[in-house]
């Protein structure tokens, strides 16, 4: 067997796969190995917190949480540059385009894996990173913008404030000059 062309690394999540050479568009480059379990052993294997059971049909899941089976190490993301399919009862990973060296290998896990296991805020996949990023940059720019305009407003709430002011004094000044002219005639 020809030597991988990948490599085990640090990734954001923990570990995951690099392209250690390019890879061509739909290579199989791995197989999902492990237990093959029935119904009642994968529930109860997924109740006890394993998140390596690949669900192959309805009767048989794989357990891939060995430390052979270097698959388990593909990380999610919702932009991915692999996937899965299932041939003989067995799971592949094929590279769905051209991979560059050093680029992480993906896969999608699906909505439920995302939903249920790593949640759907929680996603560190490069896609949803740069989504929360630009989020995060639009909201700065909205409540800088807001700021802006209170001060804005403020500014112009104290003109008004000076201008009431004055007319309160000019008032204030009438009136004295009134109770002096009435002061006058008593
Ligand atoms: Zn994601």
């Amino acid at each position: 067997m020809s030597r991988r062309p990948y490599r085990l690394g640090r990734s954001l999540t923990g570990l995951g796969l690099f392209a250690t050479q390019p890879i061509k568009k739909k290579s199989r480059i791995a197989e999902y190995t492990g237990r093959r379990l029935g119904i009642d052993a994968a529930l109860k294997a997924e109740k006890s917190g394993n998140r390596y059971l690949y669900e192959v049909n309805s009767k048989i899941t794989i357990d891939g949480a060995r430390h052979g089976n270097i698959a388990r190490y593909f990380n999610h993301s919702c932009n991915p540059n692999c996937d899965t399919f299932i041939r003989n009862k067995r799971v592949f990973i094929r590279t769905l385009r051209n991979i560059k060296p050093e680029e992480e290998l993906t896969y999608d896990y699906g909505r439920d894996y995302l939903k249920n296991v790593i949640g759907l805020n929680n996603c560190l996949c490069s896609r949803c990173r740069k989504r929360r990023k630009k989020h995060a940059a639009e909201l700065r720019e909205k409540r800088a913008r807001k700021k802006a305009r209170l001060a804005s407003a403020s500014l112009k709430g104290m003109a008004s404030v000076k201008g009431k002011t004055k007319k309160t004094k000019t008032k204030k000044t009438k009136s004295k000059k009134t109770a002096k002219k009435r002061g006058g005639k008593s």
